[in-house]
C-alpha cells in the first residue's frame, strides 16, 4: 500500500504545502509524520510514519509541483554536504533569495547580508584557504559599512556592485549596529538561510544553496576567469555547489569532492588519482572551515607558529604548495 496521495492536486497537498511553507526546509524524517497525519485524515483511518516511503514523499512534491508551477514555485532537494540527509524545500524560482529577503528586512540589512556574503566567497575564500564560513565575530565587525576587506584597501561590496535592484535605491547603505547585526544573522539561521558549522562559524544552509545558486554564481564568478578561479566551485561527482569537502592536493587545480561523494568516486574510476591533474587524491586537503587549520595566512589574526586560525580546528593536515 503506498500513501503517496492522490495525483490529482486536493485538500490533502494544499495541507502538505502549508506544512512546507511553515517551516523552511523538511528531511523524509520530518516529512513522515506529516504525511501520515494528513493521510490518516484523508482516508479516515490511522497511518502510521512508518509507513510513508521516499517514493510516496516523492508522488506528493511532484503533484504538488506541478500544481505550483506556475505560482513560479518548486519544491527541490539537495543533500546537506555534512549530515547526508536529503533536505527538501519550497524554491521561489524566478527571484533570488535575496530578493525575497528585501520584503522582511530593511535596505540596510539586506546591504549586511550581501557583506556577510561576501566575506564567506572573498575575503575568506581564497586560493590558500577555502574557508566559505564567517565566525560570528567577523560578522558582527560587518556591521560597519565598509573599510579593510583584508587586501588594505577599502572597496565596495562585490555583492552591491552587482546591485540587482533588490534594497538599495541608490543611497549609501548605513551601518547597522553590533546587536542590530547579531540579530540578523540569528534570524537568518532561525529562517533557514544560516546554519552554524561544526566549528561554530556560520555557513550556508542547503536552502540558501538552492535559493542563491545561481546568484552566487553571476556575482562571484567572473565570465573572464580562467577556468579552476572561479569562486564558486561544484562537486565533480554530484555536480552541487561545494563549500564543505575536500580540494585536490594540488593548489591550482579547480577538483573538488564532497567528503562523501569521494570514496564513491574513487572506487568507480578505480584509481586515487585527481581525475582532472592526475595528482594523488589524499583526502587531506579541505574546502570549508577546516580550511582554517594550516592556512598560513589571508586572516587577518595571523598567529606565528603552529597553524590554527578558525574553528575546527582539529585536523594539522599539510598544505602542499603549488
Ligand atoms: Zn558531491
Ligand atoms: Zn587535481
Amino acid at each position: 500500500m503506498s500513501y503517496g496521495g492522490e495525483e490529482t492536486y486536493n485538500d490533502s497537498h494544499r495541507a502538505f504545502l502549508q506544512a512546507f511553507m511553515a517551516r523552511s526546509t523538511m528531511t523524509l524524517d520530518e516529512a513522515k509524520p506529516v504525511l501520515a497525519a494528513i493521510s490518516s485524515v484523508h482516508e479516515n483511518r490511522e497511518i502510521l510514519p512508518a509507513d510513508i516511503t521516499s517514493s510516496d514523499l516523492t508522488t506528493w512534491i511532484s503533484t504538488i509541483n506541478s500544481a505550483i508551477s506556475p505560482l513560479d514555485l518548486e519544491i527541490r532537494s539537495l543533500t546537506h554536504q555534512t549530515s547526508q540527509a536529503r533536505v527538501f524545500a519550497l524554491v521561489n524560482t524566478t527571484s533570488d533569495a535575496l530578493t525575497q529577503l528585501a520584503t522582511t528586512y530593511t535596505a540596510d540589512e539586506i546591504a549586511f547580508v550581501k557583506r556577510v556574503l561576501d566575506a564567506m566567497f572573498e575575503t575568506n575564500n581564497t586560493a590558500r584557504s577555502e574557508a566559505m564560513v564567517v565566525s560570528g565575530m567577523q560578522a558582527v565587525q560587518l556591521a560597519k559599512v565598509s573599510g579593510d576587506n583584508g587586501n588594505g584597501r577599502r572597496r565596495e561590496s562585490r555583492a552591491l556592485a552587482r546591485e540587482d535592484g533588490t534594497g538599495s535605491t541608490g543611497g549609501a547603505a548605513q551601518p547597522l549596529s553590533m546587536r542590530e547585526a547579531e540579530s540578523v544573522m540569528e534570524r537568518l539561521v532561525q529562517e533557514g538561510w544560516l546554519e552554524m558549522s561544526v566549528g561554530r562559524n556560520y555557513m550556508l544552509s542547503p536552502r540558501a544553496l538552492m535559493e542563491l545558486r545561481t546568484w552566487l554564481v553571476d556575482t562571484y564568478n567572473d565570465e573572464d576567469d580562467e577556468a579552476g578561479n572561479e569562486r564558486i566551485k561544484f562537486c565533480l561527482a554530484c555536480k552541487e555547489i561545494i563549500t564543505v569537502g575536500q580540494r585536490c592536493p594540488r593548489r591550482q587545480c579547480p577538483a573538488r569532492l564532497h567528503d562523501t561523494c569521494a570514496p564513491r568516486f574513487f572506487r568507480t574510476q578505480q584509481s586515487q588519482a585527481c581525475p582532472t591533474c592526475r595528482t594523488e587524491w589524499t583526502g587531506e586537503n579541505f574546502v570549508g572551515e577546516r580550511a582554517f587549520a594550516g592556512s598560513s595566512g589571508n586572516r587577518g589574526a595571523r598567529r606565528s607558529g603552529g597553524g590554527g586560525g578558525g574553528g575546527g580546528d582539529s585536523s594539522s593536515q599539510q598544505q602542499m604548495d603549488g
